[in-house]
């Protein structure tokens, strides 16, 4: 019997987007929300009776309750949708569903805002009692966020304003990269189309070629990008100033639960040691026969992956080595792969990329993606069902104890990605399969430690500059430029100064600084990964319990009570530095060798 490679969608739902059980449900749903609406606010909690009490708790518990809902709906409907790009009505119940969540939305800012306005003794008894005593750090955060805004009528204004002024420039941006395309030996392709050619491409006269189209075509939509990200930036910092927020890391790290001491080690390691990749740029530029690589080099393939996998060796793979690090993580993998929570089949029709999305309802995950047969699509695999297990060992927490950060949800994703590559490296022993996998793994850390920190310095010159006056194209452009050589160590030949143009997450007007959780998202599994691999099965019981915290805690207590480490200091972050450098003389190695 072979494996089965779709995703079972009918126990969720049964019927796909005509589902009568998915329409009466959000019918209901919607009707709940206007209940809720209808009922206003709790009365304020003056004496800390219990009947004050028992209205905050109902009102509090019935806004989780319709959130675990919506999320439910939205996770389904975002599978219908990834599943058959042509269902348009799929994409009508994801409007209606978007709608939903947006409504819950100021619900949830007006319940902060109230409780903000509560005084802390008596919040305090709230949220000591049960069942609010374990969801009680997200109800602190909220009103502790809360209590940092303006009144709830200037907040309810900005928020309703900013749909057409702020999140428009996003949209804008979206609208322009998204229409423009370029001709390319005679075919109509996209940027991102284009842009996969000048990272991917093995030939690199094709790399130049597609890198030199590129930047042409941002030059020519440069004009409508610094128009966008400027207002979209000056937006904010007005926001920002009505706040009394000093300073433009404010927003991102409280989305973060993360310190700025903890942040500003984390670079000061990263700037101190990621010129070891150096080397590597070195060795690679020799693979090029070229004196210095240039930006679109960085990423380039080398070597050769020749093996191919079947879906079933994949999942063999991955379930085997899983269990070299704990059986519990091969068993729930195996679960996930057999009771069909997985779509990975390839044929036309389907969304690009993966994801996995939670299902808080059934206490359950799906992963989507598209099993090529690669050695990438095995460690796509690996890395989907690293989410899926963050999730399943979260399942059993109340609704309002499972909200992570960006920083930390890929904690478990890295986790069995590095398990699959470090597994695959092991099992080889052909010199350019060697070199490939190090190769790619020298090319995230470039990506990780170069290319996000350029971006992060960019960003906090730009919003500088910007606090005084309107950046021209060309002063953007030079900005850019001093950033990636700073974060490059000037080590290329040539860099890429329209990037703050051509990279969308500068645009994101929901995550300011998109940028900065990904580079510690990285050196935080690494620096996971690292203290199991010292500590073997014995340290699972401690990853578990750090999963099942990213809910709980803000990530510098995360990190101390479960693995014993200060991320205010520099020596965790050292250590994960090293370890993702730590392959660069082998790849010099190898390179010399081959050559
Ligand atoms: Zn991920």
């Amino acid at each position: 019997m072979t494996l089965p490679m779709n995703w079972d969608l009918d126990s969720i739902f049964a019927g796909g987007s005509g589902s009568p059980v998915l329409e009466e449900f959000l019918e209901k749903l919607t009707r709940d929300l206007e209940g809720v609406k209808q009922v206003g606010l709790p009365a304020p909690l003056t004496t800390g009776a219990d009947e004050q009490q028992a209205a905050w708790i109902d009102a509090i518990q019935m806004l989780y309750d319709l959130q675990a809902r919506t999320s439910q709906a939205g996770s389904f409907i975002g599978c219908l949708v990834a599943q058959d790009v042509k269902d348009d009505r799929a994409l009508q119940l994801m409007a209606q569903v978007d709608d939903l969540a947006s409504q819950l939305g100021t619900q949830w800012t007006q319940l902060s805002a109230a409780a903000a306005r509560q005084p802390d003794t008596a919040w305090q008894k709230l949220v000591s009692t049960p069942p609010l005593e374990e969801v009680a750090f997200h109800l602190n955060e909220e009103r502790k966020i809360a209590r940092q805004k303006m009144s709830p009528e200037l907040e309810t204004l900005a928020n309703e304003l900013a749909t057409n002024g702020y999140h428009a420039w996003d949209r804008l941006y979206g609208v322009v990269s998204g229409d423009k395309e370029v001709t390319w030996q005679g075919k109509p392709l996209s940027l991102g189309q284009l842009q996969n050619k000048f990272l991917d491409d093995p030939e690199r006269s094709v790399r130049e070629e597609a890198f030199e189209l590129y930047e042409s075509a941002w030059q020519e939509l440069a004009r409508v990008c610094a128009e966008a990200l400027n207002h979209q930036a000056g937006f904010r910092l007005t926001l920002y100033r009505h706040r009394g927020w000093d300073s433009v890391l404010h927003e991102p790290l409280l989305h973060n639960r993360l310190q700025r001491e903890s942040l500003e080690a984390m670079w000061a390691v990263v700037e101190a040691k990621s010129g070891k990749l150096l080397d590597y740029f070195a060795a690679k530029a020799g693979l090029f026969g070229v004196e210095k690589l240039r930006w679109f080099d960085v990423h380039a393939p080398v070597g050769e992956v020749k093996a191919t996998l079947t879906y079933e060796e994949a999942t063999d793979f991955v379930v085997d080595n899983f269990g070299r690090f704990h059986p519990d993580l091969a068993d729930f993998a195996r679960m996930a792969i057999d009771q069909r929570w997985i779509e990975a089949e390839d044929r036309p029709g389907k969304r690009a990329g993966g994801f996995c999305t939670g299902l808080p309802l059934s206490k359950e995950s799906r992963i989507f993606m598209t099993f090529n047969n690669s050695y990438n699509s095995m460690l796509t695999l690996a890395h989907e069902l690293g989410h899926s297990f963050h999730g399943w060992v979260m399942r059993d927490l109340p609704y309002g104890a499972q909200f992570y950060t960006m920083g930390v949800a890929e904690t478990a994703s890295t986790f069995n990605e590095l398990v699959a590559r470090e597994a695959s490296y092991r099992a080889t022993t052909d010199d350019r399969e060697r070199l490939s996998l190090l190769g790619l793994k020298l090319s995230d850390a470039a990506g990780f430690l170069m290319n996000i920190r350029a971006r992060f310095e960019f960003e906090l010159a730009f919003f500088e500059q910007r606090a005084k006056k309107h950046l021209s194209v060309a002063e953007l452009s030079e900005l850019m430029l001093a950033a990636q050589q700073t974060a490059f160590k000037e080590g290329l030949a040539q860099y890429h100064p329209l990037f703050w143009a051509s990279k969308l997450h500068f645009y994101i007007t929901q995550a300011p600084f998109y940028n900065f959780p990904y580079t510690f998202g990285y050196l935080f599994s690494n620096g996971v990964y690292a203290q199991a691999m010292a500590e073997g099965p014995a340290f699972y019981d401690r990853y578990v319990a750090l999963l099942r915290d990213t809910g709980s805690m803000t990530t510098e207590e995360l990190a101390r009570t479960h693995l014993g480490i200060d991320l205010t200091r520099p020596e965790f972050w050292a250590t994960a530095v090293d370890r993702v450098l730590a392959d660069v003389d082998e790849f010099g190695e190898l390179v010399a060798k081959l050559s």
